[in-house]
């Protein structure tokens, strides 16, 4: 393996070059690498200044936060030592930055004596996004070089800045442009020249006259906007001090703040979902270095709801787009809802105006399928009917391309059946993108039987390419995502018929956190989707209509939202969900014709059977090699289904809990009369349980 920092020289210039793919991460090799560097530059007689730079993607983006927790993290030397190390260096240092800058790196980069930056370099400190603030002296010595205002909005918002904008504090030196190295030693020796002494920033003054009133002021602020969080005030304490206390005891309550916040289920959680979106992205079973094909152009069949969203997903990362419908109607009024979302986008000022009509010139409207001759991958988006999408695909196995991608957007459909339609099996895949597409950031990726390996890694990187997170499924009814929320859904309407009111489950999962309850999601997508469904079922089996309570309420007429009434009433033009007595009404006949009393139903007991009925799910999707790791359903629950992410996903919950409580928990459900075995704890979940293992 090379070595991840190097060290050359520059007449009296020695150039310390981070070098660790991706984003020099300061994991214990590289902060040893560092350390060693910089001693050997010290003890050189010829040299007299010292450059530390990275390279062209980033100076470094931060720890290495798979250490965090385990013995790697405190290996000598550890972070901080590391930068009190720079900092103390009896010749002057220089940070040459570029790319990204963050969090330890920027700490890192704040321990050299000056700093020099392209334009757009990034730098900021984003620990709060991960639960914590910074713990490496970020929060006492970026207040002494950008003031205290800019350093309170930097540590509580977590947002990078741009160079450019920082320039004219002492954060940023100098902005240079070409070569950044030799403009950094070009700097150093204009250093060496006049004579300057060393500066270090932990000597510099906080002075800030307002400096109180402005804590105060930002105290209030943050106090309405954290919610359930710790770390955004902690975060502006910490800056607070290097206002009122010594370098010093400010680095020690830092450190004190750091280490309390380190163990709060808030910050596992969090950490635990940002190492899971990148594991996500290892496939087992994919050898390595298989090759992506190249994807210029898209298509993309039905322009109805879904397939509006997904050409915006493919239009707004640049990329052209063939999008076929049946009917002139149809396309028409597709695209009229593609350019109304990009219009109100403008409106609130997401979008420059002026992208609009690049954007939408990017879609070729087609009613003729022979136009997707061209393009390298297609996504079907039409009706969730079956003999519909083995049409479509075996039409687009005869129009498109030797070695063109056929995928399809199915939410619970056999992708092994469409793609034993086509002539290509290996070509086909599931691409589900969730509901609105070009806002929601999950992509579940569904792995056919034959789906060649290649097509896989394409997928992927198209993923990235578009901004989305993806995670690999196997074939299923409903796949990772959506066969958990069948049991989900079952398990809130349990409760209702045992004596729960829609309202009140809702109210208890939101507490949770959930984004949004059961019953307001089922009035938001329509009820009578379902209902149609089991329509068409029932009526193929030959039995009666079906006649479940979501039935009832369909037969009523109340569909949602979109007809004004569902679970909940709605008043004209508001989205705001009214507890209706007609619903309760419903419930109470329909619990009455099946001989039942409606008993007191507690949120703790509604938050039991929502969450670990996914939990339960989830162990079999695992079990089955559905999903490839715990960590990738927590993924797919947090950035598809409105799960907090301050609780990690529903398995890494499960896990916090404790396995044998869950357990407990669903062998109670299972034993009671009338309970559907899905209620049975799945082999794995016990195993786990019984050996005190956990999912991840
Ligand atoms: P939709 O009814 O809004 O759109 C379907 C469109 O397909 C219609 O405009 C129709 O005219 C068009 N169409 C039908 N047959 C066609 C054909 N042969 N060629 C070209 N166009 C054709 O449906 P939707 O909600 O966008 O769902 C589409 C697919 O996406 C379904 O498989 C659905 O299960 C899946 N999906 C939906 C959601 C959701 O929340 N609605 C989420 C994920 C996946």
């Amino acid at each position: 393996m090379s070595q991840p920092v190097s060290l050359s020289t520059h007449g009296p210039v020695a150039v310390i070059t981070m070098d660790k793919p991706p984003v020099n991460s300061l994991g214990a090799a590289l902060r040893a690498g560092i350390a060693d560097a910089v001693e050997r530059a010290a003890a050189d007689e010829q040299v007299r200044a010292i450059v530390l730079t990275g390279t062209a993607r980033a100076f470094s983006a931060g720890a290495d936060i798979t250490e965090f927790g385990t013995p790697l993290a405190g290996r000598d030397p550890h972070l901080r030592a590391l930068i009190e190390r720079v900092e103390q260096t009896q010749k002057p240092v220089v940070a040459a930055v570029s790319g990204q800058c963050l969090g330890g790196g920027l700490e890192l980069a704040m321990g050299c004596h000056w700093r020099v930056a392209l334009a757009d370099a990034q730098l900021g400190l984003p620990e709060v996004k991960l639960g914590l603030l910074p713990g490496a002296g970020g929060t006492q010595r970026l207040p002494r070089l950008v003031g205290l205002e800019v350093a309170v909005n930097m540590v509580v918002s977590g947002n990078p800045m741009s160079a450019a904008t920082l320039a004219g504090t002492r954060l940023i030196d100098r902005i240079v442009t070409g070569d950044l190295v030799e403009a950094a030693v070009a700097f150093a020796l204009e250093l060496l020249e006049e004579g300057q002494p060393i500066r270090r920033v932990r000597d510099l003054p906080v002075q800030d006259p307002q400096g109180e009133a402005f804590l105060q002021f930002a105290r209030n602020t943050v106090a309405t906007t954290a919610g359930p969080f710790p770390a955004p005030l902690k975060g502006l304490e910490a800056v607070g001090h290097a206002l009122t206390r010594s370098f010093d005891d400010g680095l020690r309550l830092e450190r004190e703040a750091f280490q309390a916040l380190m163990v709060t289920p808030e910050a596992r959680a969090l950490r635990h979902i940002f190492i899971a979106e990148r594991a996500a992205a290892a496939i087992p079973g994919l050898p390595e270095g298989t090759a992506p094909r190249a994807i210029e152009r898209v298509g993309v069949v039905g322009a109805g709801m879904m397939g509006g969203g997904i050409t915006m997903s493919f239009v707004n990362a640049g990329m052209p787009v063939v999008l076929l419908e049946t009917t002139q109607e149809a396309l028409d009024r597709g695209l009229a809802t593609i350019r109304r979302n990009y219009e109100n986008s403008a409106r609130k000022g997401k979008l420059d105006p002026r992208q609009i009509e690049p954007r939408m010139a990017l879609i070729t409207p087609t009613l003729d399928d022979n136009t997707l001759r061209e393009v390298d991958l297609v996504i079907e988006a039409v009706f969730e009917d079956m003999e519909v999408k083995t049409a479509v695909f075996r039409r687009l196995d005869e129009v498109c391309k030797p070695g063109a991608i056929l995928a399809s957007n199915t939410s619970y459909l056999n992708i092994d059946r469409l793609a034993g339609c086509t002539g290509r099996p290996s070509d086909v895949i599931g691409l589900h993108f969730f509901s609105p597409a070009n806002v929601m950031r999950l992509l579940e990726i569904v792995r056919g039987a034959a789906t060649a390996p290649e097509v896989l890694a394409t997928c992927m990187a198209l993923a990235r390419r578009i901004g989305k997170v993806a995670v690999v499924a196997g074939v299923c009814d409903g796949f990772i995502g959506n066969r958990m929320l069948a049991r989900y859904g079952a398990a809130a309407l349990g409760l209702v018929q045992a004596g729960a009111l829609p309202q009140q489950v809702d109210g208890a999962l939101q507490a949770f956190g959930m984004a949004m309850g059961p019953f307001r999601m089922g009035d938001l997508a329509g009820l009578d989707i379902g209902w149609a469904a089991r329509k068409r079922r029932a009526a193929e089996a030959g039995s009666g209509p079906p006649g479940g309570i979501v039935d009832q309420l369909c037969e009523a007429g109340r569909f949602g939202q979109k007809t004004g009434a569902g679970w909940y009433r709605y008043e004209a033009g508001r989205r705001e969900p009214l507890p209706d007595p007609l619903t309760e009404q419903l419930i109470q006949a329909w619990r009455s014709a099946q001989g039942l009393v409606a008993r007191e139903v507690s949120d703790e007991e509604v938050v039991e059977r929502c969450i670990f009925a996914l939990v339960n799910e989830g162990a079999r999707i695992l079990e089955e090699g559905i999903a490839a790791r715990a960590s990738d359903i927590d993924v797919v629950y947090i950035n598809g289904y409105g799960f907090p992410r301050h609780r990690g996903g529903p398995m890494l919950y499960a896990d916090m809990v404790g396995l044998p409580k869950v357990v407990r928990c669903l062998r109670h459900f299972a034993a009671e009369p009338g309970a559907d075995g899905s209620w049975q704890p799945a082999p794995l979940l016990v195993r786990l349980a019984e050996e005190g293992r956990s999912f991840n």
